[in-house]
């Protein structure tokens, strides 16, 4: 479902690349684990994945980066919605509108998708996440748990078939971080959405994935393994 080969990226004016000669293959319905330090290139990574990188953040982008068989770089990411939806570290950074069912509603809104459609996917969206007896809160006065929730649900609408997220727990207390990852596995093994998700604290989120990437240094290729495998190292 997401395919690297040989990507290398190098923002404009930097000395060495933040990605180099990477290949990766995460099939369709796997949840996959990013790790590493800080600086190593995760959020770069997640980037190529989404869109971001090159069109928002500038840089140059070497080798193919495919999702679901497009080539990310030849569309921006509003042109990719459908395929991936992207949740960062931070999720007041994300919101657009003021409740959850608007947020829910928006980016289905921008796709210009039908009425009833819209309304049918915001009720199964609020239900899947758990959010129904929220709907009509305002996003500000929600839990920072419940606040990434609808992060994630406003770009589940589109029904993508890759969820990205860069570090969506770190903001989070232990109750809430198990709240949106018990979301993702449900997502996985219900809908059979492939995620990745960078996240530096491994030990938390290990037993939820299927394959974990480390990218151990900046410009170094990355180590793949599954969780029993990667634990060793
Ligand atoms: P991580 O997510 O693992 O912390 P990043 O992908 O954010 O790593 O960063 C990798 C390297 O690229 C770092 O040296 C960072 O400073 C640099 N970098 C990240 N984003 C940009 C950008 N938009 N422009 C220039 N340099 C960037
Ligand atoms: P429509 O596509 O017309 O909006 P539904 O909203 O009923 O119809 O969705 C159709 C199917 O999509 C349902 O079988 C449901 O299980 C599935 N589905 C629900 N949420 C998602 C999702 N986030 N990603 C992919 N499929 C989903």
């Amino acid at each position: 479902m997401i395919r690297f080969e040989d990507v290398s990226v190098t923002y404009d004016g930097a000395a060495a690349p933040a990605l180099r000669g990477v290949d990766l293959a995460i099939p369709e319905g796997e949840l996959a684990l990013l790790v590493g330090p800080s600086g190593v290139g995760k959020s770069t990574l997640l980037g190529a994945v989404s869109g971001l990188v090159p069109h928002f953040t500038g840089g140059t982008l070497r080798g193919r980066v495919t999702v679901g068989g497009r080539d990310t770089r030849l569309h921006p990411p509003r042109e990719l919605a459908d395929l991936v939806g992207t949740v960062g570290q931070d999720p007041l950074a994300h919101f657009v509108t003021d409740t959850v069912e608007d947020e829910l509603a928006y980016g289905m809104e921008c796709l210009g998708l039908p009425a009833d459609t819209m309304r049918r996917r915001v009720e199964e969206t609020l239900d899947l996440l758990g959010l129904a007896e929220l709907r009509e809160r305002p996003i500000a006065s929600l839990s920072g748990g419940q606040q990434q929730r609808v992060a994630i649900g406003s770009v589940l609408t589109p029904h993508p078939k890759v969820l990205v997220l860069d570090e969506p727990t770190s903001a989070l207390d232990p109750a809430a971080a198990e709240e949106v990852l018990a979301v993702l596995q449900r997502l996985v093994h219900d809908l059979g959405t492939t995620v990745l998700m960078a996240e530096h604290r491994l030990e938390r989120v290990v037993q939820y994935a299927d394959q974990v990437v480390l990218l151990p240094e900046a410009g170094a290729a990355p180590v793949t393994g599954t969780p029993a495998e990667m634990m060793a190292v």
